[in-house]
């Protein structure tokens, strides 16, 4: 008798609000000129805190709540972003970079009075101020170029007046049109050669290995796949990139999946039978409370990135065992 498990990952697109253009484009109308997704809603963010830090409800949340649309260097001049949606001009306000220049964001809601709207990020100085009036397909503002890594757009729902802690209301994608699906020409690729399936003894996700940076200290607890004994967490590492008109350059942010399906199978001579599957990872819908932080931690492996642990490209380290099962995705 043997064992097996069947990983499928999904990255499928369910519109449940309102569809809306997407926000960059060279001309009024023509607002898909770039939409290749450099950071997904639900990836794991780096930066400030780390692992530790995810989702830290007191000052910055490494889950990141919004897609990033990459700058396309064909455009000229600057990426010029627009508005998705009539409304107004609820929030501007400005962050400085680097001590040398400031970034805007701008929150437009359908009135002044909604308790939420669509959040433009990264952006030069917009063209509009508080109050006013936008229309569809207006220019906001151009990408401001000093954002690192790459000008970009970070586009999200948010609370009509942005709070940091309170972020991401939404995945955008669900929204967006055309959709990210390969009817439309979008190319979601899970790159399989990337793909990497590990067990380890389960322990709680506070004491999983430190990020070192030397493997072995993840290894010491490795259980091989043949002999699987006593309670075991399963770990999948994945690369997932989505290409909408500007195909990422290798070692490009990898992106996370919205759900993940993974299905142990029992070998016997005779048969195969399918012992249970099991869905994870559904970040579509309202999340990011405060609750939901420890969800988010047993969800990423304290080495989020493959590269951590294994030579080649980069891609995501996920624990399928300690998310529970999202019961009724199929
Ligand atoms: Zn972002």
């Amino acid at each position: 008798m043997r064992n097996t498990i069947i990983i499928t990952l999904f990255a499928a697109i369910f519109l449940t609000v309102s569809a809306i253009p997407w926000p960059v484009g060279v001309t009024p109308g023509g607002q898909d000129s770039s939409w290749t997704i450099m950071t997904s809603y639900g990836n794991y963010h780096g930066g400030s805190g780390g692992w530790e830090g995810c989702t830290n409800p007191a000052e910055y949340a490494n889950f990141h709540f919004g897609v990033d649309i990459e700058d396309y260097p064909n455009f000229a001049p600057s990426d010029t972003v627009r508005c998705v949606r009539d409304g107004y001009v609820r929030q501007i306000d400005s962050v400085l970079i680097a001590g040398t220049d400031y970034q805007y964001f701008l929150v437009i809601c359908d009135s002044m009075s909604s308790t939420d709207g669509w959040c433009y990020q990264h952006m030069d100085t917009p063209n509009f101020s508080e109050t006013d009036v936008v229309y569809l397909s207006d220019s906001l503002a151009v990408m401001d170029p000093l954002v690192e890594p790459q000008a970009h757009l970070h586009f999200m729902r948010s609370d009509s007046v942005y709070s940091s802690t309170h972020p991401g209301l939404l995945n955008p994608l669900d929204s967006l049109i055309p959709p990210a699906s390969s009817d439309s020409g979008f190319t979601w690729e899970f790159h399989t050669d990337e793909d990497t399936l590990f067990f380890l003894e389960e322990m709680i996700h506070w004491n999983w290995p430190q990020n070192s940076g030397n493997p072995s200290d993840v290894w010491q607890y490795q259980v091989q796949p043949d002999n699987i004994h006593d309670a075991v967490d399963l770990f999948y590492a994945y690369w997932l990139t989505g290409d909408g008109n500007k195909p990422l350059p290798v070692n490009a942010d990898p992106l996370n999946p919205h759900k993940i399906e993974w299905t142990l199978f029992r070998l016997l001579q005779s048969d195969t039978v399918d012992v249970f599957t099991r869905y994870v990872v559904e970040f579509t819908g309202a999340i990011g409370a405060v609750s939901d932080t420890t969800k988010y931690r047993q969800f990423y492996f304290r080495w989020p990135l493959r590269q951590y642990l294994f030579t080649g490209n980069p891609g995501l380290i996920s624990c399928l065992t300690n998310c529970g099962d999202a019961t009724g995705l199929d």
